[in-house]
């Protein structure tokens, strides 16, 4: 097995502006008010992303983008009648998992075939959760506010026999809003920028593909904004030396500029 040695932690810091409205949903299905389907809030009562959602969000789009989602590369996470099987392997070479993590242990493909992994790899990516920026609320917005930071839209389906209606509320965040997230990557020896550039990469196709739910009726694009890359190194944290601050265009990614202003050393 291969010897890791840490480098030192991408820290990226960005806005996520939301373009349309956003609806990550809750387990409580009911809350006071009678809003059938609200979004997630955190213990102040503003709407927040957890960080489990971001991640799993990203994980999801560079599963696709690098070809894993096929029945010999997917194992169960949860099995029963509802279950979640993602991209998982123990292969030293896999970017998403790398990155975005693999449990150890005995897992199940969805082939039925049973596996175990056994390559210890520390997972790259922590991406916390990310936080209202209250001051993206126009008072213009707070106008057209149902409650202190939503908006509820009311919905109608239509039973196509009787024509019955189900009315229900959804919550949702509205456009303009925006969020302050965070990611860390950490560096072992011989990453350099590799997985910084994985990350960006999964930010560039989130922003043509959506957040939450409801995304194929409209909800959930969102832009990634004044993104800033900060590189501590050993030093940094020993403090001898200071962080390398970055501010990048995610439309412009300059990746020979990048590497020339972050030196990893290795
Ligand atoms: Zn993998």
């Amino acid at each position: 097995m291969k010897e890791i040695k840490f480098k030192g932690k991408f820290v990226v810091k960005a806005n996520i502006v939301l373009k349309t409205g956003l609806h990550i949903g809750t387990e409580e299905s009911m809350e006071i008010g009678g809003i059938d389907n609200p979004v997630i809030k955190d213990a102040t009562g503003k709407p927040f992303i957890p960080g489990s959602s971001l991640k799993g969000k990203l994980r999801s789009l560079m599963e696709y983008f690098h070809e894993k989602i096929e029945p010999e590369k997917m194992v169960y996470t949860v099995k029963g009648k509802n279950p979640i099987r993602i991209h998982m392997c123990d292969d030293v070479d896999c970017s998403v998992c790398n990155l975005f993590g693999r449990n150890h242990g005995s897992h199940e493909f969805i082939t039925e075939e049973k596996t175990e992994f056994k390559n210890l790899i520390p997972t790259r990516l922590i991406v916390r959760d990310a936080f209202l920026d209250e001051n993206s609320i126009t008072e213009k917005m707070k106008e057209n506010l149902t409650v202190n930071y939503t908006e509820v839209k009311p919905e109608n389906t239509l039973d196509r026999i009787t024509s019955a209606a189900n009315p229900r509320s959804n919550e949702r965040v509205p456009a303009g809003v925006a969020f302050n997230s965070e990611f860390i990557v950490n560096v072992y020896e011989g990453d350099g920028v590799k997985y910084l550039k994985e990350l960006l990469t999964a930010f560039r196709l989130l922003e043509d593909d959506y957040l939450g739910g409801s995304g194929s009726r409209g909800y959930g694009k969102v832009k990634f904004e004044n993104i800033v890359i900060e590189y501590r190194d050993k030093k940094f944290y020993e403090q001898e030396s200071e962080a390398k601050i970055l501010n990048v265009d995610l439309d412009n990614l300059n990746w020979e500029e990048i590497e020339k202003n972050i030196k990893i050393g290795d």
